[in-house]
């Protein structure tokens, strides 16, 4: 089979920007390989249509296992399998974290990753329709821009929020992140925007670059402590691929764990449970999972023109004839940063709050118009881990999240609640809400509350840190990403964030793929 210099798994936020970044230098020969197909669905390129792919064939639909502090729980975590990866299912905000993230992973150890040192590549990575600043890229391939037709009730959402002490805030990636205002979305003329097409378009007219899409890949090959490549099945085809100087896996937080562990590299005895030898013992390959606990409080409203009218055939005529009306709203509009409690480095809550009723991830309605408040616990620090099932490679992982295992976060979703509450109530929101639909009015005090998140709580579908940078004592990778333990072999993607940043986590992705590009081509 044919041999490349470099050969990429997964092109997905941070996998697509490094295969990318890396065939931009055409003495390196690289592959990039995905499991979904590189076609882009008309729900993927509608803003407001992330949710409908839910469940579909472009969907890994991963369940965890029964949740132990959530009623036994079993949570579905949506995960796109297409090229551009979760950047083409996901919601669109682009939040990059705050900068107490990064400066708190250097700290911890992850040389070259403090803010000072990482805000260079978020704003390469960039192409701001604000233009250039401080702060913002505009001439990058990763186009950001305002939302293009807010919604009305965006404002009185606003003015609720700010009624309750919240200050406005017009960037939340700029000087501070507190406060609250209107989301950036990776959209482009209204049109949701992936790294598929920001970085595999253009690398896909290179020589040097290949993609195999539809391809899914079954494992990695270890040969006397280095990988040497990869084994492929596509159309029924088994190959194999090989790496003449590295294999990354960016498979996301799922399924790069479930790579390193089928290749042995992970706790020992769990591999041998299943029949895997043991390349390198590393326990903390798969442990350390983390994503943001998201409640949505939803309200029924007086007001007009709320997504409840987007499925139209005149907003898809205004979408269609020029990427005008509800159809480019990202649902999640407006929102902002706040603490829960004073004493945090950084604020510990996100609203995300849009002009549409939002329940079990999308899949229940409500026949009247509603807005959605939702409360994502950004500053979480409950983990969990990620096992095999089987040593079948097309099995699914077996994920726990423990969400709540920390009982500070069950204070802070509860307090979370209580300022929800008060948004509804207040300023020109508190004129145009008649009813609280969830948490409702069954849930009265902290322990209802309480109760209420342990059975409708969902996640705001950040899976992240399950081959963290760190120590070989604590972490899977270096701060250069490379395995330890293993020559020829990196992890570039949300995997390796040390600790979730207290935000979305598309824009840390493709700043770990930018980081990562950087970084190899640096070695020469
Ligand atoms: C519904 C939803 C809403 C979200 N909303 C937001 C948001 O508004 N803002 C934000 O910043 N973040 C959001 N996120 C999170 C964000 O999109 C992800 O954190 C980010 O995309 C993860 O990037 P990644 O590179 O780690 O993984 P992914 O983007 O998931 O890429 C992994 C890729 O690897 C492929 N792959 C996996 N296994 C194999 C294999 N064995 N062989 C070949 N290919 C394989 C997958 O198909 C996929 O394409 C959302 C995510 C979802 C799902």
């Amino acid at each position: 089979m044919a041999n490349f210099d470099y050969i990429v798994v997964g092109a997905g936020s941070a996998g697509a920007v490094l295969a990318g970044r890396l065939s931009e230098d055409p003495n390196r020969k690289v592959l990039l390989v995905e499991a979904g197909a590189r076609r882009k669905p008309l729900n993927v390129r509608i803003p407001a249509a992330f949710a409908s792919q839910f469940k579909t064939k472009i969907d890994w639909a991963v369940h965890t296992e029964p949740e132990p502090h959530l009623d036994g729980r079993i949570i579905y975590h949506p995960r796109a399998k297409l090229v551009g990866g979760c950047s083409a299912m996901n919601a669109m905000i682009y939040i990059r974290g705050n900068a107490e993230d990064y400066d708190g992973w250097a700290k911890d150890g992850a040389t070259g990753w403090s803010y000072d040192e990482v805000l260079p590549l978020f704003k390469r990575s960039e192409c701001n329709s604000r233009g250039a600043s401080t702060f913002h890229g505009a001439d990058g391939p990763l186009h950001i821009e305002d939302p293009r037709n807010p919604n009305p009730l965006d404002e009185a959402l606003l003015e609720g929020m700010v009624a309750t002490g919240l200050a406005r805030n017009p960037d939340f990636n700029g000087a501070s992140q507190e406060g609250v205002g209107y989301y950036q979305v990776t959209h482009r003329k209204g049109e949701r925007w992936t790294t598929a097409d920001g970085y595999v378009r253009p690398a896909a007219k290179r020589a040097n670059f290949t993609i195999l899409a539809g391809a899914h890949v079954l494992g990695v090959r270890v040969r006397d402590g280095r990988a040497v490549g990869i084994e492929v099945e596509q159309g029924g085809r088994r190959t194999f691929h090989r790496a003449e100087r590295e294999v990354v896996l960016s498979a996301g937080a799922f399924n790069t764990p479930q790579l390193l562990m089928l290749a042995g590299i992970g706790p020992a005895d769990h591999l041998r449970e299943h029949g895997i030898d043991v390349v390198v013992d590393n326990p903390n390959v798969g442990q350390n999972l983390m994503d943001h606990p998201l409640y949505v409080a939803n309200y029924e409203t007086t007001a007009a023109g709320t997504l409840a009218e987007a499925e139209s055939p005149v907003q898809l005529v205004k979408y269609l004839g020029g990427r005008r009306g509800l159809l480019t709203s990202n649902v999640g509009e407006v929102g902002g940063f706040f603490h829960t409690r004073p004493g945090l480095a950084a604020p510990d809550m996100q609203l995300i709050s849009g002009p549409a009723y939002f329940w079990d991830n999308g899949f229940q309605t409500h026949d009247k118009p509603a807005y959605a408040l939702g409360l994502s616990l950004v500053g979480s620090q409950s983990k969990g881990s990620v096992r095999l099932r089987s040593s079948d490679p097309k099995a699914q992982v077996r994920a726990t999240f423990n969400y709540f295992a920390e009982t500070a976060d069950m204070d802070a979703m509860v307090n979370g609640i209580e300022m929800v509450r008060a948004i509804a109530d207040s300023g020109g929101l508190g004129r145009v809400t008649t009813k609280e639909l969830h948490p409702g009015p069954a849930a009265r005090t902290r322990a209802d509350a309480e109760a209420e998140i342990r059975r409708n709580v969902i996640h705001t579908y950040h899976p992240s840190c399950t081959a963290r940078i760190g120590s070989e004592a604590d972490g899977v990778v270096d701060p250069e990403l490379r395995v330890h333990g293993v020559a020829g072999l990196r992890v570039a993607d949300a995997s390796v964030f040390p600790t979730i940043p207290h935000g979305n986590t598309h824009a840390p992705a493709v700043l770990v793929g930018e980081k990562a590009a950087e970084m190899i081509r640096a070695e020469g």
